[in-house]
């Protein structure tokens, strides 16, 4: 299929075939046409799937081929309403339009909250066929009278679901009361829980109802893993991750803010150049943590989920999960950041023992099960845990109590870890098992029978760590002992 067959003008068929795009993806092919007819439309898709285009494209059309019959002198009235959850989203579909539309002569205008509200005022008042907004901004220009939603033909709600989810209902509905009762309206959702249904079922009239949510190409092409390593163990690990130099763009995801901080904190401190964004940065950190990630001056983005929503950075080479999300569709739109344009990606999650639920529910939309991983490396042991004190037995009960624990929870792993152990070689399985149970740990069976209280092993751990890096500082990277991977830090980024 074709551009062309679609039935789109000249002005917007050269503006695609500027980007590059050659064939339209499965949601522009499904949505372009009806969304041409005018009909209303619920579309069930993920980002990266091209669903930007998919209502942009036909909008253009519809806005180009029918000028307003008398439009006020000089300023054109809002046409097209695009809402969206956040600001990166909504300065990211701007940029589509005007890229779509550019030969179209359509203007467009951004506005979100965070920023100085006067040189929105200004191009509001220089006209704007289209208007991209996130619905608390919008909410307060318009409570100004600083425009009106009066004209609007087109209405758009992009990522319906996160809309919701970040409370956005109640200003939503008061935004439609705005709109004309008249209008075409478009919804997207990644996901299609019954509160996106019944807002759908208000909203749209008859709609045309399109999906492309199981053909997600990041649930079939990423290559997923998973390590079974405990909250504390989770800075190290993600420290020895980042010392494959293939990823060159990671993308982490922490459950919160100020998670996304720690690991900044952290990586900074290791001399790896990581910035966070979430919703505590003001909109300029936000912006220039995006520029300096897109612009490979930084490796790391620490992102929370709704930071992280709808950003579009091309070659993301890794999205690591550093806390697994409270819901299993969040991780497929997560890993769906990396592996787009049929580029390779990886999506690689830490789970920890109290994850391993939400690690089950995963598995379970994606249907299949995500290879668990050795760590391959020397991980500290676990702090005293204040509800199992064992003055009397040290290094004795409560050690192996621990090593129950871990030896259980790569167990209760194991009945999922089974799954995928079942699909696998038989000798690869015990090893993967047996490694597993011990590095849930972060310590071998020697090391624990030699070992003293956990304390004392946690010192001892960081005692070695500290001589290790510095024995590599010292000997140009070589290492010091202990696991094959110390000594090798990562230089230059
Ligand atoms: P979206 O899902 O709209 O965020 O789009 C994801 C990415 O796919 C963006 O980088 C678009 O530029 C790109 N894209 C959209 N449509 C196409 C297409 N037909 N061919 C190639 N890339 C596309």
């Amino acid at each position: 299929m074709s551009f062309q067959s679609l039935g789109l003008i000249e002005p917007l068929l050269q503006a695609v075939r500027s980007e590059g795009y050659t064939t339209p993806t499965a949601i522009q092919s499904k949505a372009i046409p009806p969304v041409l007819a005018g009909g209303d439309l619920l579309g069930c898709a993920q980002t990266g799937t091209g669903k930007t285009a998919a209502f942009a494209l036909p909008i253009l059309q519809r806005l180009h081929g029918h000028r307003p019959a008398s439009p006020r002198k000089g300023r054109p009235p809002i046409r097209a309403l695009v809402l969206a959850p956040t600001r990166e989203l909504a300065a990211q579909i701007g940029d589509s339009f005007r890229a779509y539309g550019r030969h179209t002569g359509l203007r467009t205008t951004v506005i979100f909250g965070g920023v100085k509200q006067s040189p929105q005022e200004r191009a509001l008042a220089g006209g704007v066929d289209i208007l991209v907004a996130t619905p608390g901004r919008l909410l307060d220009l318009l409570g100004q009278k600083l425009l009106s939603l009066a004209a609007v033909e087109v209405l758009v709600l992009d990522e319906a679901d996160r809309m919701l989810d970040m409370g956005f209902i109640h200003d939503i509905r008061r935004v439609v009361a705005l709109v004309p009762k008249k209008r075409q309206t478009l919804l997207f959702s990644a996901t299609m829980p019954r509160e996106i249904q019944s807002l759908a079922d208000s909203l749209l009239e008859s709609p045309v109802k399109v999906s492309v949510a199981p053909e997600s190409p990041a649930a079939h092409t990423v290559r997923q893993r998973v390590y079974f390593v405990e909250t504390h163990q989770k800075p190290l690990m993600l420290e020895h991750l980042l010392r494959d130099p293939g990823m060159t763009r990671a993308l982490v995801f922490t459950r919160t803010k100020r998670g996304a901080d720690r690991v900044v904190h952290r990586l900074t401190r290791s001399q790896i150049a990581a910035e966070a964004i979430h919703s505590n940065k003001s909109q300029n950190q936000r912006t220039r943590a995006l520029d300096n990630f897109k612009k490979g001056k930084t490796r790391v983005l620490a992102a929370s989920d709704i930071a992280a929503r709808g950003l579009d950075v091309d070659d993301i080479t890794h999205v690591i999960n550093y806390d697994l999300p409270g819901d299993a569709e969040t991780y497929v739109h997560r890993i769906g950041r990396t592996g787009r344009a049929g580029a390779q990606g990886e999506a690689i999650s830490l789970c920890c023992g109290d994850q391993k639920a939400e690690l089950r529910d995963i598995e379970r939309l994606l249907g299949k099960s995500i290879p668990v991983e050795h760590a391959g490396i020397e991980l500290p042991p676990a702090p005293e845990t204040p509800e199992r004190p064992s003055p009397r037995k040290p290094g004795g009960a409560s050690g192996r109590h621990r090593a129950a624990r871990g030896g259980s929870s790569a167990g209760s792993g194991g009945s999922r870890g089974g799954r995928s152990r079942r699909k696998r070689g038989g000798s690869e399985q015990a090893a993967a098992s047996s490694s597993r149970g011990a590095h849930t740990l972060g310590e071998s069976s020697a090391s624990r029978e030699a070992a003293g209280s956990p304390e004392r092993r946690r010192n001892d751990f960081w005692r070695r760590k500290r001589r290790d890096r510095s024995a590599a500082s010292g000997a140009g990277g070589r290492s010091g002992g202990g696991s094959k991977h110390q000594g090798h830090r990562p230089r230059g980024h």
